[in-house]
């Protein structure tokens, strides 16, 4: 099957995730709107961001793609998986037995059926257009260049 369009979004996401849940020690994501020209990605947070910390997280995601790190999968049994994931947001948990990790280098890793790209460089340059908070919810909204 070919690549979707928008895989080289789904995958800065990946890396957007991952940089919030460092940065800030917030979950990842819990809702995100994937487009091939901007996407959006919202997160339970307590207070907007400042300008400088946009700039560091967008920095953060833009270090990730400039190493170049190897995006591989992984087939992993649901205990296994239970005990390193939330997988709160995977649909039909009952019935899986196994579920597909996706690692990118030593940066992230994250259970996920989308497409991605092969190595984080393809993804190009990340950047982050606007950010807004309302009750309770980040929305940072993204392009890439
Ligand atoms: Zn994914």
């Amino acid at each position: 099957m070919a690549k979707s369009y928008n895989y080289k979004m789904h995958s800065a996401e990946h890396l957007l995730n991952q940089a919030m849940v460092r940065r800030f020690a917030c979950s990842r994501c819990f809702s995100a709107h994937i487009n091939p020209k901007k996407s959006k990605c919202d997160y339970y947070f307590d207070r907007p961001l400042t300008p400088g910390e946009i700039e560091a997280v967008q920095e953060d995601v833009n270090q990730a793609i400039d190493a170049d790190l190897p995006v591989t999968m992984e087939e992993m049994p649901k205990d296994k998986a239970l005990e390193e994931f939330n997988l709160d947001r995977v649909p039909d948990m009952e019935k899986m037995s196994h579920f597909r990790v996706v690692r990118m280098g030593d940066y992230d890793a994250c259970p996920c059926i989308g497409e991605h790209v092969s190595s984080t460089q393809e993804i190009g340059r990340f950047a982050i257009t606007s950010t807004g908070f309302e009750e309770g919810v980040l929305r940072i909204r993204f392009k890439l260049k």
